[in-house]
């Protein structure tokens, strides 16, 4: 990771002088501000909440994430709630009010790690709570995050975070899908897998991103590659044709095929 990239610490806010949306970045020898163009830093921008920071930035290191990541094609900072958390045992959480099992979040040390998170925030970038109560994540979503600046997301552990949180910075609860996690940590880094892929450059061929699962209403077609004869089973002979035209229309009915199959719910909204 860069530095950038890692700007994980608790320490005091570094955030560069802003100019809009260019930054100068102060360095060691200030004869470079005088002489160099201002760096380009409107970079999209994860910054996450969480208590456990060392768990980032886990596959997001990997192949296509990992190495627009490590150019500087997105951001990830780290805040980690327990550097807000209060007393001799840095407590972030206590018991539900009305009783019951687990801890809640507290709203003060959560509201400090926001705070903390604001200082390095700019341009759009909303705060977001994982949360199984949330908005079901897809594909719409990814995109239009894709045209933010960055997210600021809190990733929730036990049972959750107070209400009062929520509610006094109208935070937007996102769920990952119709299951339950220990913690907001996986979610997350589903979420901005799926959006930095989207962002101009991540992924070299542009194209992938046009035709695939749930871009354009339509589950993908089945894809092959060599040997072309596997277990006596061979790719269809469209696929080895060389012919364009017949290659698309066959890919074109099939992902029709499979969608009609197996998602009725997107083959009604993509004949209507
Ligand atoms: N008591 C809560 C669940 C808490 S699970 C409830 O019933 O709604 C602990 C944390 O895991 C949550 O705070 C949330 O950040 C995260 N989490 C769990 N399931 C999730 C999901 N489907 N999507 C996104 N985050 C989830």
């Amino acid at each position: 990771m860069t530095d950038d990239a890692n700007a994980n610490a608790p320490t005091e806010p570094q955030s560069p002088k802003s100019l809009g949306r260019k930054v100068l970045r102060p360095t060691l020898q200030p004869r470079d501000l005088l002489t160099e163009a201002p760096e380009w830093v409107g970079t999209w921008t994860a910054q996450i909440i969480t208590l456990f920071p060392e768990a980032f930035p886990g596959v997001l290191g990997e192949s296509l994430t990992g190495k627009a990541l490590r150019d500087n094609q997105w951001a990830l900072r780290t805040i980690h709630l327990r550097d807000f958390g209060v007393g001799k045992h840095r407590n972030v959480d206590d018991t539900p009010a009305g009783g019951g099992a687990g801890m809640v979040i507290r709203p003060d040390v959560l509201d400090a790690a926001i705070q903390h998170a604001g200082s390095f925030a700019r341009g759009h970038m909303p705060l977001i709570y994982l949360s199984p109560r949330g908005k079901r994540f897809d594909q719409a979503m990814a995109r239009e995050w894709a045209s933010y600046d960055g997210l600021t997301m809190i990733c929730g552990r036990f049972e959750g975070i107070d209400q009062r949180v929520i509610d006094a910075y109208r935070i937007q609860e996102v769920s990952l899908g119709d299951f339950v996690l220990t913690g907001g940590e996986i979610a997350a880094q589903a979420m901005i897998d799926a959006t930095v892929r989207l962002l101009p450059g991540v992924l070299g061929n542009a194209e992938s991103i046009e035709d695939e699962s749930h871009s354009n209403g339509l589950l993908e077609h089945p894809q092959y590659t060599r040997p072309a004869e596997w277990r006596g089973l061979s790719i269809p002979e469209v696929l080895m044709s060389g012919h364009h035209g017949n290659i698309e229309k066959w890919r074109k009915e099939k992902a029709e095929e499979i969608t009609k199959e197996r998602r009725p719910d997107m083959w009604e909204r993509y004949r209507d």
